[in-house]
């Protein structure tokens, strides 16, 4: 079996939810397909919660359910869609008016869930529509998670179990099954998230737990390239990407796939294909244990990355209690640490984080470390790095930290 994955680019309109459904119906062999919210749903709704306890939010939710509704519509899969649709939104507007009694990242993965529940509803019911025998899966009872709502982590053995129960029950019968990525539940079945655009890692979670033949992401670019093209408009593609270096590219932030993707799908060696939904027809980038043989030099940009300085307010040395100390900060602030640094009397980070968690870490280590903080700044990894590379990217910045090891080279400009 193969496994698909198609993001909310893919889906955002009814003329690409039909491209969508041509790709699909080109699959003669059982197909699983894992499908994440319509375009940019999941931060529609982000809105909503952000609005949830104003008078505003049900509205938002209302006029956000009607387009899905009119989407339905205009692809005449209202016939097998209209009755789920209508209950996601009343379920929806149900959590709302709850707001104030749950905890927020709990509520959050409540209401943010049903962006995939409506997208993959909407999808079947257009694939059935056309004619394919396809059928609809609940993820959140395939996927088992813990209780960390918003970046929860796979329970991998049960979720195995799960995941290989109900394919093998529906796939006599259906060509094509679709489920949610994003999401999963606990074992009490409340529901949770994988994190941010974790629908590639839902995919590559599938695709471990059934073995594929191969996983195929479906992107609006042609696969994966030596750089952001957005930025950088000379990138090429590169064919072949082995396992190691698409994990290195994925951590550093290369946007093309989530970082978590890899892992699994390396474990039992199945391929991954990136691919272009737009020239469904080009070989697109292939990853797996092989790899390329040369790699040309491939650039990853972060934005929105701050460098912090502690200095310890008592005189004393940074030593591994304050470190510790700090560590054990940004694991409960969720703070990302991407680059580090200390000496004797300083220790420098550069970190990415949501800005409200970054301002209660700092509130809280005020007391026993002075801060300085340097916002908005750029964190620029080079994997295969040249020095003509190194000269082009900086030209015109300010280096503010940087740091080689081996292949990687990695700095922070401003
Ligand atoms: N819809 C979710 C998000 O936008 C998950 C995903 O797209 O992968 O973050
Ligand atoms: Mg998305």
């Amino acid at each position: 079996m193969k496994v698909y994955k198609f993001g909310g680019a893919s889906v955002a309109h009814a003329d690409n939810i039909l491209n969508v459904c041509n790709i699909i119906a080109l699959e003669k062999e059982p197909l699983i397909v894992v499908i994440s919210a319509l375009g940019k749903t999941t931060n529609a709704i982000e809105k909503i919660i952000h609005e949830a306890d104003t008078d505003k939010a049900v509205k938002m939710w209302d006029e956000l359910c009607d387009e899905h509704k009119t989407i339905a519509k205009k692809l005449n899969a209202e016939e097998h869609s209209i009755v789920y649709l209508d209950e996601y939104q009343s379920e929806g507007r149900e959590i709302i008016y709850d707001y104030s009694r749950r905890n927020s990242d709990e509520f959050y993965d409540q209401l943010i869930s049903k962006g995939e529940l409506m997208s993959t509803t909407i999808v079947v019911a257009t694939l059935i529509e056309r004619g394919l025998s396809s059928k609809w899966l609940d993820a959140r009872k395939m996927f088992r998670s813990d209780e960390r709502f918003r970046s929860a982590n796979i329970q991998w053995r049960e979720t195995e179990a799960s995941v290989q129960d109900m394919i093998n029950d529906h796939v006599q019968r259906y060509n094509v099954m679709v489920t949610q990525g994003f999401i999963a539940s606990t074992r009490d079945g409340r529901t949770t998230t994988l994190g941010r655009e974790g629908s590639d890692y839902s995919a590559a979670i599938i695709s471990y737990c059934i073995n594929a033949e191969s996983m195929t992401v479906w992107k609006d670019v042609d696969g994966v390239l030596t750089g952001d093209p957005r930025i950088f408009p000379n990138a090429t593609l590169i064919s072949q990407l082995s396992y190691e270096e698409a994990i290195e590219m994925t951590y550093y932030g290369a946007q093309v796939i989530h970082p978590k993707t890899i892992q699994p799908i390396q474990r039992k060696e199945i391929p991954l294909n990136v691919k272009s939904f737009i020239h469904p027809d080009r070989n697109g980038t292939i990853i797996n244990a092989a790899g390329g043989l040369l790699y040309p030099p491939m650039i990853v940009v972060s934005n929105n990355q701050y460098l912090l300085e502690f200095s310890s307010k008592d005189f004393s040395f940074i030593a591994e209690r304050h470190l510790s100390m700090l560590f054990r900060k940004f694991n409960h602030y969720r703070i990302r640490v991407n680059m580090m640094r200390n000496s004797a009397i300083s220790f420098i980070v550069c970190v990415s984080a949501e800005k409200e968690r970054l301002e209660l870490l700092k509130e809280e280590m005020a007391y026993d470390f002075e801060i300085e903080e340097t916002t908005n700044l750029q964190l620029v990894t080079v994997r295969h790095y040249n020095q003509s590379t190194i000269d082009f990217l900086t030209k015109g910045k300010t280096v503010l930290f940087e740091e080689t090891h081996d292949i990687t080279y990695q700095m922070v400009l401003k």
